[in-house]
């Protein structure tokens, strides 16, 4: 990281820490904050943790999640905590409309150093001090990173390991993509910590409520759609689904990545109606970008095979935007009869 002698001197005393993370948090978003939070307690400061909006229960094991802020709910018994951060964390997201009022509240910090650490493509140039990797299979791997950066040499604690082993997990599904050499050693590292890893795997993947399954199947034989000459499947979830199965936050997690396992599908988009807004997830093989789809046309970004967006108005629309852009990214061919 340019700058780490800095930041090291930075941390050599006692400082008030606001560590932050991007809208509906999920597991590396989680874990990466959680386990920098932990050790930079463990190194004296006074650290607090928040998202503008609230995280899925599969994440409830996570050591210390229930000091985690929601700031769309604790914004006013937060902000006193805020006024008085010397340093500011933006962990795995890299532009601050991802932190909705969050965002404005930091940038009003006038003596604060912000520090990003995260894998996103585009950062924005936000921060005084960054660990921008869009190589690093997540935020957690790069968490890792600063933690040696740091020089502290404190152990890492198994608590800090399971954290970090959260964000791995949930960002590489389980170690199938995102995977670089640094992503193995980083895990290795966190095992060797005592961690009992199966028991994580179980506790994010083996633990779909019935209703989450049954939800995943209407979605898959109810609900999708395939454009097979331009090799994409779609799902879209409408606000009566919404009802129907009392979706719940968290609850359509993966269901995206299920259409990718069919072999002539190479682009996989899911868009739901939620209350205020039109929500596409995307996901891509090889060499097509969804993050480029995001970026243009859904205002959002992400990854080039993950990426995300979102849009006020109306489902029909999102859903029409899509198909129309479609044809840019994604040659059209010949389908045999
Ligand atoms: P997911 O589809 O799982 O919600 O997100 C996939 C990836 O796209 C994640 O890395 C996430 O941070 C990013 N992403 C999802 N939604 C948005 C969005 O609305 N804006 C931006 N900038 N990135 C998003
Ligand atoms: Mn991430």
């Amino acid at each position: 990281m340019e700058g780490i002698q800095e930041v090291r001197d930075l941390l050599r005393i006692s400082k008030n820490i606001l560590i932050t993370s991007h809208r509906n948090p999920d597991g590396d978003a989680l874990g990466s904050s959680l386990a920098l939070s932990l050790y930079l307690q463990e190194m004296g400061h006074n650290v607090k943790v928040a998202a503008p909006s609230e995280y899925p229960s599969t994440f409830t094991y996570l050591p210390q999640i229930k000091s985690f802020f929601i700031y769309d709910v604790h914004n006013e018994e937060l902000d006193p905590f805020i006024d008085t951060c010397d340093v500011v964390f933006a962990l795995d997201f890299n532009a601050l409309d991802r932190i909705d009022r969050l965002g404005a509240k930091i940038a009003s910090l006038k003596d604060a150093k912000i520090i990003m650490i995260d894998h996103h493509l585009d950062p924005e140039p936000f921060y005084d001090y960054g660990l921008s990797e869009t190589t690093a299979s997540s935020t957690a791997e790069l968490v890792y990173e600063f933690i040696k950066q740091l020089e502290f040499r404190a152990p890492i604690s198994m608590e800090v390991a399971t954290c970090i082993m959260t964000g791995l997990i949930t960002d590489t599904g389980s170690f199938k993509y995102n995977t670089r050499p640094e992503t193995f050693t980083c895990a290795a590292a966190m095992q060797a910590t005592g961690i009992n890893v199966k028991e994580i795997q179980d506790l994010i993947f083996n633990s779909m409520k019935v209703k989450q399954m049954k939800l995943l199947a209407h979605a898959l034989y109810k609900r999708m759609e395939i454009l097979e000459e331009y090799r994409t499947a779609l799902i879209v979830l409408n606000k009566y689904d919404y009802q129907n199965f009392d979706i719940q936050r968290g609850d359509t997690e993966g269901i995206v990545n299920y259409m990718l396992m069919m072999k002539d599908i190479e682009l996989a988009a899911f868009i739901t109606q939620q209350p205020q807004i039109v929500k596409i997830s995307m996901r891509s093989k090889g060499d097509i970008s969804v993050q480029e789809i995001a970026r243009n046309h859904f205002r959002g970004g992400g990854h080039k095979n993950a990426a995300g967006g979102a849009q006020y108005g109306s489902l029909t629309k999102v859903i029409e935007k899509f198909k129309e852009v479609l044809p840019q990214y994604m040659e059209k061919r010949e389908v045999q009869k």
